[in-house]
């Protein structure tokens, strides 16, 4: 087995889609936009020590406003022109009219870049707080999934929640929206990120039960800091293992030892979602790249042919 990479056709950037249908296992990266001189340096040097690995894509998530926008617009543009890696642009619809939405996406068809993630996006400030749309604008990622499928030949992911999505009042209401998002044209989706696999078992068999074939790749974030984590298991729904959080406890004050538990945790559970057929694992670095590598390397000893 050998994990695909972006081959891309003279002139035209692959779609993710394509890439996923040719059968092997991808893997990709997924970056946020700095907010200093100083991130930046560390967000450039993660990509160009990551870039080496030939992962099938990499994406930068879409800031919650301002400064923090640009800055995905100009990181994404930057690795579409600089670099050999296939980008892919998050964007959300927060406080976006119809109007701006269609200027950002007509901005990244010019700049090169084909694959959107077409996320709905939370409240800035309180991600919590109760969701306004844009009077203007968009109130769920499907709207936004067909709004980008009409501006272009671009290739559209969505988000998966397979434990749920916080806001949901269930599972089954939760995975319905989902298999809504996949019908209104996502080509695949990508996780919030998870420590059972059988979490996205569930998703992945529930959404072929209605029929669809959307690959769902798995988001996996390598633990390399406990509070951090635990902060956003809190945010984004996810379960934080109590086994974990106890191991990770135990070793709070070492960051080595802290990191060492993250690449293990996290080689497993890929390990575990390639062997049931996941086509790929999208790894959430925070901006750094040492635990990513690790991870990687740990998947490729297991299969010597990875890579
Ligand atoms: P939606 O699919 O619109 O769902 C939002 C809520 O509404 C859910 O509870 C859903 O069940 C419900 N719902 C959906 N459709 C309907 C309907 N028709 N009627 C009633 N209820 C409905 N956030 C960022 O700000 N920037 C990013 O770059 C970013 N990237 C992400 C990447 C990934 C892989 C993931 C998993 C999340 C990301 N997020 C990002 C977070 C995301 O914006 C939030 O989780 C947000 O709350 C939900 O986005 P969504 O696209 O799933 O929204």
């Amino acid at each position: 087995m050998t994990l695909g990479t972006a081959s891309t056709m003279p002139g035209q950037p692959a779609a993710v889609a394509d890439l996923l249908r040719s059968g092997e296992p991808m893997f990709s990266f997924e970056f946020f936009p700095p907010k200093s001189i100083k991130a930046e340096q560390v967000l450039w040097k993660a990509i160009r020590e990551l870039e080496s690995l030939q992962p099938s894509f990499v994406s930068v998530t879409y800031g919650a406003g301002g400064s923090s926008r640009a800055m995905t617009v100009e990181t994404t543009d930057r690795i579409a022109s600089e670099t050999t890696l296939l980008p892919m642009a998050h964007c959300t619809a927060v406080n976006h009219s119809i109007a701006e939405l269609r200027n950002l996406i007509g901005h990244f068809a010019d700049s090169g870049v084909r694959n959107i993630l077409a996320v709905r996006g939370d409240p800035p400030g309180d991600p919590s707080a109760e969701w306004e749309a844009h009077p203007d604008g968009l109130s769920y990622a499907y709207e936004l999934v067909e709004l980008i499928k009409s501006s272009g030949d671009f290739c559209v992911g969505v988000a998966a929640f397979p434990e749920k999505h916080p806001r949901s009042p269930d599972w089954e209401t939760c995975t319905a929206h989902f298999i809504n998002k996949c019908r209104a044209g996502a080509d695949f989706a990508i996780t919030q990120f998870f420590f059972d696999w059988q979490d996205w078992v569930r998703l992945r068999d529930a959404t072929a039960a209605a029929g669809l074939d959307t690959p769902i790749i798995p988001g996996v974030m390598p633990v390399t800091n406990a509070k951090q984590i635990e902060k956003f298991a809190e945010l984004s729904g996810a379960a934080f293992p109590e086994a974990l959080a106890t191991r990770l406890r135990a070793v709070a004050e070492d960051p080595v030892a802290v990191r060492a538990i993250g690449v293990e945790v996290a080689t497993e559970l890929s390990e575990k979602l390639l062997a049931e057929g996941a086509p790929g694992i999208h790894f959430i670095t925070l901006n750094r790249s040492t635990s990513t590598r690790e991870v990687w390397q740990n998947l490729r000893s297991l299969q010597p042919t990875v890579g």
